[in-house]
């Protein structure tokens, strides 16, 4: 990554003989900090993989598809694609061309869609490298129908209708006019049919439930084609969503989309981060910008080098007593306290035992003990945004041992 650069500069925590050299070295080979890099990300593909399959299991006889867009949330496409593809996915979604690009690259034999559609001169370049653009307008369905009268040949898509996300997607009027002109869906080869569900996270929703009938009634216009509604939380309602193909993304990264379906997935990233100083605040003094946390006890700061530039939300920044965010430090959650800045947070560890925690230990920031959503939610927001902004200025690591290569 951008940061990677091998540097001759001498490890400060390591100099004047500190009695914890070996182990400090040891536990940089561990995490990459050997490359002078300020933090890492460890992605384990195995887990990936695992997680794939256990959703194909779940779903079978549909088939499960990846959704890869935002290069994999985040993840690295470069190795997240080819890890789904020898675990066995054959189906990929990307959003945008670029995306869709090195997917064919990644993924040379796979089904890819592009969700995002026919974007400004981008359907020359899908056809070329077999991309299946997801048509959303009678418009696009044209422009698409017409290259493929050109090229001589029905060029391959998906169609999305919109079955009350109202986002994007053929609205119920213009499918029943589509589905009634056979001479325009003559020129396309639809291989997908498809739709998106707006609250999927929660069963109970009886949104859920109008969704589905909608999309049974109006894909049904198409008959025999394959079917697409669920993602992540929806491939979690029931048999019901699955129809021939389910577009899970959050979940194969480890998160648990729905608030009361567990998926039957595990995290598959570890965030880790260095502490560069630990600093002994007396009662009274405030801690970062804004002096919006003031310590009440003598306090042990741990200030840790990584910020809002990294993907940490602002938002986790924790006013007065009001803690947001927290991170692991020794195994233990300790709260985030004054404001997150752009390459620093700090944490109190004034509660760990004395010794356990020194400038030069390693930050957990998400992982095992504090789960993406934890963190998102603390934040104000979702797992998916803390995945999807994760800064590049980690070093990424990932674990794989079933590559076979
Ligand atoms: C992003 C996206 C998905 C994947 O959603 P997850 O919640 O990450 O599983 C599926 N379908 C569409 C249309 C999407 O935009």
């Amino acid at each position: 990554m951008s940061n990677s650069a091998t540097r001759t500069m001498k490890d400060p925590s390591t100099q004047g003989g500190a009695p914890f050299l070996r182990d400090r070295e040891e536990q940089d080979a561990r995490t990459s900090r050997a490359t002078g890099t300020t933090g890492c990300a460890t992605i384990n593909l195995d887990q990936l993989a695992r997680n794939w399959k256990r959703l194909a299991d779940l779903v079978h006889p549909a088939s499960c598809g990846a959704v890869v867009k935002a290069n994999a949330y985040g993840l690295g496409a470069e190795r997240v694609i080819p890890a789904l593809a020898r675990a066995g996915c054959t189906t990929f979604f990307i959003a945008t061309p670029s995306e869709a690009f090195e997917a064919r690259r990644l993924a040379p034999d796979a089904d890819i869609y592009a969700l995002d559609g026919l974007l400004p001169n981008s359907a020359k370049s899908f056809a070329q490298a077999d991309v299946r653009p997801v048509l959303s307008t009678l418009a696009e369905i044209e422009s698409w129908a017409q290259l493929g009268t050109r090229t001589g040949h029905p060029l391959p898509c998906a169609l999305h209708i919109d079955s009350g996300l109202n986002r994007l997607g053929l609205t119920a009027r213009d499918t029943r006019r589509l589905a009634a002109n056979q001479k325009l869906l003559d020129c396309v080869d639809v291989k997908l049919v498809m739709s998106h569900l707006a609250c999927a996270d929660n069963p109970v929703d009886p949104k859920n439930r109008d969704q589905l009938l909608a999309f049974e009634t109006l894909s049904t216009l198409f008959a025999g084609k394959p079917r697409s509604l669920a993602a992540s939380d929806g491939l979690m309602l029931g048999k019901a969503y699955h129809f021939d193909l389910v577009r899970p993304g959050y979940a194969l990264y480890g998160g648990q989309a729905s608030v009361s379906n567990a998926a039957p997935v595990a995290p598959i990233l570890t965030v880790t981060a260095r502490i560069l100083a630990v600093n002994e605040v007396a009662p009274g003094e405030s801690v970062g910008y804004a002096a919006s946390w003031r310590a009440k006890r003598p306090s042990r700061i741990a200030t840790i080098a990584a910020g809002y530039a990294d993907g940490i939300p602002r938002s986790a920044s924790s006013i007065d007593d009001k803690a947001c965010g927290h991170v692991l430090v020794a195994g233990h959650k300790v709260p985030i306290v004054g404001r997150v800045s752009m390459d620093l947070i700090t944490a109190d560890v004034t509660n760990l035992p004395a010794g356990s925690v020194a400038a030069g230990d390693d930050a957990v920031l998400f992982g095992a003990g504090l789960t993406i959503e934890d963190a998102g939610y603390a934040a104000g927001t979702i797992g998916y945004e803390i995945l999807t902004r994760l800064g590049p200025r980690f070093s990424r690591r990932y674990i794989e041992t079933d590559a076979g290569n």
